[in-house]
């Protein structure tokens, strides 16, 4: 549903900040593809614009595609801006250049909502989700879209029910542009990781939207031109499992009648290894790819940030049954823990080779506020305020130590023949176990062909030829060619790609240590 008995119209621009340069938005791999600028639509930005009065209008930029104009600002009555922490810097910025132009300037989103000090300038800052907030600020904007005089913080008391959510609007962005689809089926997770600040921000008890709600999405983003991949968002995809299980026979239902142009992915616990109830029915409904907080193979450390549902089943085995039902465990790890010892890095890289995890996103700990983590080392004074560190963390071993323990992992762990061995690993031991597609009329448009040429002919030239790892590259591009596995080739190759550039950028010191470290690139300050 749209806010409704508003009747001034307004204009509003919606601005989406560029991302720091991250392991985990895969630009390296862009320049494979067929013109994709960005990682993925922005869920929030995109769900409020949709929630706007009917008649207003709405524009919509990603500055991970294109810049902000001047006659965009000089269009617009208002700017609505949201991000993460690691956006910070960025959005500061939309938030001076728009009041150049003497424009109001609303932000919402993850960031504001946890540490609303972080952003002073802004004339609005609206703290939570979608709700009474939401009327309120829209309510405040009709009657004067003028800049108030001193900053007003609005908090959502009342959300709004998920399934009142309305479909993000993907058809103001340029869907086909992102590297994956994005869609949320749900919100919150039960569980109090130490360093987490989900349950913090979004709730233990997870809420939902309905199936109807997530087909309905879906075939929007496919009418928007969403190509290969949708990703769920949702911080744990079985947060709630009987959730979970109603969704399944939805999605396999949506799948079967679209012609299974889609892969899906999620987030979920590890656990979701002892619910062979539901990977059965994600197997059915094409889901590739499983992002687990796996965090560290050290059980010690698991319990010491209260992540033991880690352990539910030992972590090898957990993922080895998420591979039989065809599914890839990308893998997130924490370095820099208190219960971190010299020789870390080290059971890491092993833990690497065993698994044969092909990507695993290595972060250094941060502290995000709202969380345990955050609360605890304020009170052993180990809270450290220095930008020019990857880590706000006082760690227990030397700082440099923890960074080039990282750098090192990086390095030995995206080697190209370590990483395409891993690969070779998951084409022969989990993707032979997904089930076998039917050929349908729907994967096999001129437009699909075209595309699989155009990232074919970019590989081959950029990779095949030009790249240093050729000699890898062909070994595992040979042996997909002869078995005539082409979707396997390019989906692999531009991820591998990202990551053998990204690590090498990493281990010299070129790449932040952490996914929120609030250190500026160049390359990520975007034109004016
Ligand atoms: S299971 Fe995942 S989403 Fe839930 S609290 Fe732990 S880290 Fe956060």
């Amino acid at each position: 549903m749209r806010a409704e008995g508003i009747e001034t119209a307004r204009r509003i621009l919606c601005v989406f900040p560029r991302y720091t340069s991250s392991f985990g938005t895969f630009e390296y791999a862009y320049p494979l593809t067929d013109g994709v600028q960005a990682f993925m639509p922005p869920q929030g930005l995109l769900l409020i614009a949709a929630y706007l009065p009917a008649n207003w209008s709405v524009r919509f930029i990603d500055e991970n595609i294109r810049a902000t104009t001047a006659e965009d600002f000089k269009w617009a009555e208002a700017v609505f801006v949201s991000g993460m922490h690691i956006q910070r810097q960025q959005m500061n910025d939309i938030c001076r250049r728009a009041h150049s132009f003497d424009l109001t300037v609303a932000i919402g989103g993850p960031s504001v909502s946890a540490c609303p000090d972080y952003y002073p300038s802004f004339d609005y800052l609206h703290v939570g989700e979608l709700g009474d907030a939401t009327d309120d600020l829209i309510a405040r904007l009709a009657r004067d879209p003028s800049r108030p005089a001193q900053q007003v913080v609005l908090k959502t008391a009342d959300r709004l029910d998920m399934t009142e959510f309305p479909i993000p609007a993907y058809e103001l962005a340029d869907i086909k542009r992102y590297f994956l689809g994005s869609i949320q089926y749900s919100s919150g997770c039960p569980y109090q990781c130490e360093f987490c600040d989900i349950p913090g921000l979004y709730g233990r008890n997870p809420r939902l939207k309905t199936p109807q709600q997530i087909t309905a999405e879906l075939d929007r983003l496919l009418e928007c031109g969403v190509t290969g991949s949708v990703y769920f968002v949702d911080d744990n995809f079985i947060g709630n499992r009987k959730a979970a299980l109603d969704l399944l026979p939805h999605l396999i239902e949506w799948q079967k009648k679209t012609g299974y142009v889609t892969r899906l992915a999620c987030e979920a616990t590890l656990n979701i290894a002892k619910r062979s109830e539901i990977l059965e029915k994600m197997r059915e409904a094409y889901f590739v790819t499983v992002f687990c907080g796996i965090e560290t193979p050290d059980p010690d450390a698991l319990k010491a940030m209260h992540k033991d549902h880690n352990m539910m089943v030992p972590i090898l085995e957990g993922i080895a049954t998420i591979n039989r039902y065809g599914m890839e465990v990308v893998s997130g790890i924490i370095m820099g823990l208190d219960t971190d010892k010299p020789d870390t890095g080290e059971a890491l890289l092993a833990f690497v080779d065993e698994s044969r995890i092909p990507l695993l996103t290595i972060n250094l700990l941060q502290a995000l506020p709202k969380t345990p983590l955050w609360d605890r080392l304020e009170r052993e004074n180990r809270l450290i305020d220095d930008e020019t560190r990857d880590s706000n963390v006082d760690f227990r071993l030397p700082y440099d130590q923890v960074v080039s323990s990282w750098r090192n992992c990086m390095e030995v762990a995206y080697q190209p023949e370590k990483l395409f061995a891993r690969y070779q690993y998951q084409v022969d031991y989990t993707y032979a176990n997904r089930m076998p597609l039917p050929a349908t009329a729907e994967q096999r448009t001129w437009a699909n062909i075209r595309r699989g040429l155009t990232m074919l002919g970019k590989i081959f030239w950029k990779v095949g030829v030009l790249g240093d790892y050729r000699k890898v590259f062909w070994k595992f591009a040979l042996s997909r060619l002869r078995n005539g596995d082409i979707e396997s080739l390019i989906s692999v190759t531009l991820v591998a790609h990202h990551l053998i550039m990204f690590a090498r950028a990493a281990s010299v010191g070129q790449q932040n240590a952490s996914n929120y470290s609030v250190r500026l690139r160049e390359a990520s300050v975007p034109a004016e």
